[in-house]
């Protein structure tokens, strides 16, 4: 399939056309039914999506064979003359439709990596497993909610008057106990003893840190094992999947699901003889280890002398199917709860109010912020130490500042740990086709798929985004809504 024949355009009222009969290559203009309809998954009408694009256009196969043209499709059969596509957005707050779909794919797919299921076999559960999360260094004291158990502790209680003041005066003492939806919650209480620079510059490269720590790990295990590397590679591989998540400073901190498996492709246990808390004792070790040093480039002369490292809380606790509680949830540590609580965060990115949605461009979006001056602080120090002011746009660091100076994905996961998004996608788009045509589909001659190739002609342009009719975005935020409850209750049953 030409990829111009399933192409959105980018840009309002550009067209996309087709290969055409004078644009036909030999490899690339022919193809089966069966790959054609493939490719029409992505146009699957969508009434839940809140914001869609519209789309016009029609579709017309040509019997390679015969030279005979049928029309395939066409928006003018649409009720409103328009087909609408998903936005397919991952920020809930964007779209809560779109960004239910894929939570609920990431949900799956955490899962099957602990429990089996999706073509993992179910002995996976007996894989040592992890979950460990990684959190960043103090940057300076902030206020936060402590808890011991069920009990939430004062904040930052001092009671020595000397130990209260700060070298600027200000009192950093707070004998309060945060409520969880306190705006204090996160905030620094001395802007000027903050180390703004250092928790930029450590968002910025907390995906470096990680993957120095993917290396480390077989490397730590091999010596906790006392064995060789090469001998420890024939034996296990580890496979992970872990998320970003913000905490109230602003600064990421990563969940992850970290399970030894035999090398090769089939999930199998490992080799040898290894245990979760064996495990657990290597990635503590490797995270404690692992460090990005980083110093003035020519992007970013004013970048102070530093080595970025890991928090030491990282807690790593074996996935036991058993009695553990989730780091600061109360919750049981089950497969349920790890895939759930990971889920939940592979669509929320920075949902803090007034943080811009995309990259900043000039000083005058920096002076239109309406967040915190917490995160004011950190985009502003992003934005300065990236050069902002002489060369916008041109650093990772400028390009990030709106995401307070971290440029990662929210959800990563190695090859192997299970599933994949797009088998998922495949697989529900699948069971839709076998739901509308339940006797088999067919090509628009009448026959079985495969039977004929067909060359495809597709023309489409970009019609807008959104509902043209405020009923049918009604019902689209009805259903939304009604889907969000019946989940919520789901995982409030699984949690
Ligand atoms: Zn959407
Ligand atoms: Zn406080
Ligand atoms: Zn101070």
């Amino acid at each position: 399939m030409t990829t111009a024949a399933v192409a959105v355009p980018s840009a309002p009222g550009s067209l996309i056309i087709g290969p055409g009969p004078g644009g036909i290559t030999g490899d690339t203009a022919s193809l089966t039914w069966a790959q054609f309809t493939a490719g029409l998954r992505d146009y699957e009408r969508t009434g839940m999506c809140t914001y869609p694009i519209r789309l016009k256009g029609r579709i017309t196969a040509v019997d390679l064979a015969t030279g005979e043209a049928r029309p395939v499709y066409d928006t003018t059969t649409e009720p409103d003359g328009v087909l609408l596509k998903a936005c397919g957005n991952r920020r809930e707050h964007v779209c809560p439709a779109c960004s239910q779909v894929y939570k609920r794919d990431a949900r799956e797919l955490v899962r099957a990596g602990l429990s089996g299921g999706k073509g993992i076999p179910g002995t996976i559960t007996t894989h040592p497993c992890v979950f460990a999360t990684f959190t960043a260094p103090s940057f300076g004291p902030v206020h936060s909610r402590r808890m011991r158990g069920k009990t939430i502790l004062p904040c930052r209680p001092r009671r020595d008057a000397r130990v209260r003041v700060c070298p600027h005066g200000r009192d950093i003492s707070c004998p309060r106990r945060h409520a969880p939806d306190d705006p204090r919650l996160g905030r620094a209480l001395c802007p000027d003893c903050y180390d703004y620079q250092a928790a930029v510059l450590f968002n910025l490269h907390a995906a470096d840190l990680w993957r120095r720590f993917t290396t480390y790990l077989p490397r730590h295990l091999a010596r906790l094992a006392g064995i060789t590397q090469k001998e420890l590679r024939s034996l296990v591989r580890v496979r992970y999947v872990k998320v970003a998540e913000y905490q109230a400073r602003g600064v990421v901190h990563f969940h992850a699901v970290i399970r030894l498996d035999a090398p090769g492709d089939d999930y199998s246990p490992p080799h040898g003889d290894f245990s979760a808390d064996f495990l657990a004792d290597a990635i503590r070790q490797a995270a404690a280890a692992v460090s990005v040093p980083v110093g003035p480039d020519v992007d970013h002369p004013d970048c102070p002398l530093l080595v970025l490292r890991f928090g030491d809380q990282i807690d790593p606790r074996p996935i036991r199917h058993g009695d553990d509680d989730l780091p600061g949830t109360g919750h049981k540590l089950s497969v349920q709860a790890v895939a759930n609580y990971i889920a939940k965060y592979a669509t929320k990115a920075l949902d803090a109010p007034g943080l811009p949605e995309r990259p900043l461009r000039s000083l005058n979006d920096l002076r239109d912020l309406r967040c915190s001056r917490h995160y004011q602080h950190m985009i502003r120090t992003a934005w300065d130490l990236g050069g902002g002011k002489l060369s916008p746009a041109r650093t990772r660091l400028c390009r990030w500042a709106h995401m307070l100076g971290y440029g990662g994905h929210f959800l990563t996961k190695s090859r192997r740990y299970s599933t994949t998004f797009g088998i998922l996608r495949r697989a529900r788009s699948e069971h839709r086709k076998r739901q509308r045509h339940p006797d088999g589909e067919r090509d628009p001659w009448g026959c079985p798929l495969d039977e004929r190739i067909v060359l495809i002609l597709a023309t489409w342009a970009y019609d807008g985004r959104g509902y043209t009719t405020t009923a049918s975005a009604e019902l689209a935020l009805a259903s939304v809504a009604r889907a969000r409850e019946h989940h919520d209750q789901a995982d409030d049953e699984a949690a």
